[in-house]
């Protein structure tokens, strides 16, 4: 069966972020797929529009296959959003070997896996546009080595992508957004490694980002306004990137 919209996979997309990019896509006309290990928030009434699919993109092979399926089920996939992601505080020092491979199995080699077996179908068509969440914490993060590592890698990897891609059709971007209140960043705040007061001091903007905002950062790079960027990196991050962190003692005269 053809899908009449154009169909947009989101891994990870039962939850958090993924689920709110989810939702933006499927209020910006495609068929969406939260490609995710678990339901989640698909099985709820709220779902309307999101088809669930099960997927562990840490699977190389079960990626492609799934991949597959769904092309053969719904259509071409027009939009890769690779937002599955994991962390794990700890520091460097006593992290273990499992903590650090379980991070970079998630993060890294399932945005390749994923990005690989999207990007070849859609290079055959000559269309498609693929977005990679990153991360503000690729710019170094303490307790979160694995974490900050692979989401600066993801950076890497876009512009590689984007570039290499670039005259054949597909496109591809990334956002990194800054702290929202969502899986990843809740899991640190209740672990007392992330404290809210001081997150906040260092946000320009003084709160958290809303994942309907990360959302909206997605949709523009998928769109055709945004037609000439390859390989680029946005931050959606209430200005964090921009300033190293010192607040102003008052405001200037
Ligand atoms: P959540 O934990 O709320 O959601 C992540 C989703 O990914 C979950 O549904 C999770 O499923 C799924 N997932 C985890 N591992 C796999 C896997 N192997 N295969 C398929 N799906 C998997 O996290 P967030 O919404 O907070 O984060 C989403 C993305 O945004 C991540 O890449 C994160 O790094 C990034 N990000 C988040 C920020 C924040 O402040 N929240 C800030 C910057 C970036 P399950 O529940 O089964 O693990």
């Amino acid at each position: 069966m053809t899908a009449q919209r154009p169909v947009a996979i989101v891994t990870g997309g039962s939850a958090g972020i993924g689920w709110e990019i989810g939702r933006r896509l499927a209020a910006d006309g495609y068929l969406v797929v939260a490609a995710d290990r678990v339901p989640g928030l698909t099985a709820g009434d709220d779902a309307a529009g999101i088809l669930w699919r099960e997927l562990d993109v840490t699977d190389h092979a079960g990626v492609d296959r799934v991949f597959g399926e769904i092309e053969a089920e719904l259509g071409p996939i027009e939009v890769l959003v690779n937002n599955a992601g994991i962390q794990r505080h700890r520091g460097i020092e006593d992290l273990s070997w499992d903590e650090w491979a379980a991070v970079v199995d998630v993060n890294l080699h399932g945005v390749f896996s994923a990005l690989q077996a999207a990007g070849k179908r859609m290079l055959e068509r000559g269309e498609g546009r693929i977005v990679n969440i990153s991360s503000i914490s690729s710019r170094g993060s303490a307790g979160r080595a694995p974490y900050a590592t692979t989401k600066a890698a993801v950076i890497g990897l876009t512009s590689t992508a984007g570039a290499e891609w670039a005259s054949r059709g597909v496109r591809v971007n990334a956002v990194a957004p800054g702290y929202v209140d969502t899986g990843v960043f809740r899991q640190g705040v209740e672990a007392g490694t992330l404290s809210l007061d001081t997150i906040l001091s260092r946000i320009p903007a003084k709160r958290l980002a809303e994942a309907s905002e990360i959302a909206a950062a997605v949709s523009f790079l998928v769109s055709d306004q945004s037609r000439y960027m390859n390989g680029q990196t946005l931050y959606v991050d209430g200005g964090f990137m921009v300033d190293y962190g010192v607040p102003l003692a008052k405001k200037p005269e």
